[in-house]
């Protein structure tokens, strides 16, 4: 009987050698605990195995999920499972949820999030990022006034073709905030490099307050906005959000009706016609600055 025991001790100090020589720092952690359990007659051998690895790739895919979370720049953990639908009766609960199948990622598909301010178009556009990351898939976030920044200091440093390529290798680019603030000028331009770059080869995501009727406007210029759109909207998913502003939502009471009623976008039309010249009527009601 003492023969046995220092034999299963030298057994158990050669496993955790082992788990040390293979970096396995989790089950290292838990032998001893999962060899008491086989002691006892708690688990059987298979059981005891299994939980050991099982343990070691837990970890090992949420420090996976945790560095491509951060190298994706999906810091803030929005998540589909926090998103309240009860409160955002005009969208189809259904409807996300398929996406976050990510079928439209294989498809390369581009998805259009527009709405006012507060409606959760962020919240579901880095929910469906993080879902992709959990899915082993590549994924970028970024705003728009970010993105074109970044392009153009790659393009006055003579390296725009290397950002594009990069831009252009991930599965999932998030492109945040479009409309929010006026493209500066050339940015329109880059923006399009970079979808063309993309088209049919990866998927997008991308968040607007303006309907597509106002991307002329937006981008400052109307041609740059019909080839943008002929782009984005060719396979595309366009989800409007018609509710209220979620952070506006415990003092809906203290906000002034006509600011309320402003949060009304004008519905995006995709027949919108931006090639016409000159500024496309403003939509009453539209926000053009509100953040
Ligand atoms: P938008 O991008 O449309 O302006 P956000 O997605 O940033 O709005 O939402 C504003 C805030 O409210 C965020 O903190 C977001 O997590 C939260 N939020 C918005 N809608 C919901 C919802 N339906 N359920 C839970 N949280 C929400
Ligand atoms: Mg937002």
């Amino acid at each position: 009987m003492a023969t046995h025991a220092a034999s299963s001790a030298f057994i158990v100090d050669r496993i955790k050698a082992t788990l040390v020589g293979l970096r396995m720092p989790r089950a290292l952690e838990i032998v001893d605990v999962i060899v008491r359990q086989l002691e006892r007659g708690e688990a059987t051998a298979l059981e005891a195995i299994d939980s050991l690895l099982a343990e070691e790739l837990t970890l090992r895919e949420n420090r996976r999920v945790k560095t491509a979370l951060a190298m994706a720049r999906l810091s803030t953990l929005k998540t589909l499972s926090g998103f309240d639908f009860s409160f955002q009766p005009s969208l189809d609960r259904e409807r996300i949820m398929a996406l976050a199948a990510l079928t439209f990622i294989d498809r390369t598909e581009a998805v259009h999030f527009i709405g006012p301010p507060g409606t959760g178009k962020s919240h579901l556009a880095v929910a469906l990022g993080v879902e992709a990351v959990r899915a082993g898939r590549s994924v970028h976030f970024i705003t728009l006034a970010d993105l074109i920044d970044a392009l153009a200091r790659a393009e006055r440093e003579g390296t725009l073709r290397q950002k594009l390529r990069f831009y252009s290798r991930i599965a999932l680019l998030v492109v945040d905030e479009i409309g929010y603030q006026p493209v500066v000028r050339g940015g329109g331009n880059l923006f399009f490099q970079l979808v063309n770059a993309r088209y049919e080869r990866g998927a997008m995501i991308l968040t607007s307050n303006r309907g597509f009727a106002e991307w002329g406007e937006v981008f400052g210029d109307p041609v740059v906005a019909t080839a943008l759109l002929d782009r984005l909207l060719h396979h595309a998913v366009v989800v409007q959000i018609k509710g209220a502003s979620y952070r506006l939502r415990q003092h809906a009471d203290l906000v002034p009706e006509h600011i309320r009623s402003k949060a009304l976008i004008h519905p995006p039309s995709i027949m919108a016609q931006p090639k016409r010249r000159g500024r496309p009527p403003k939509p009453t009601g539209a926000v053009t600055n509100a953040a």
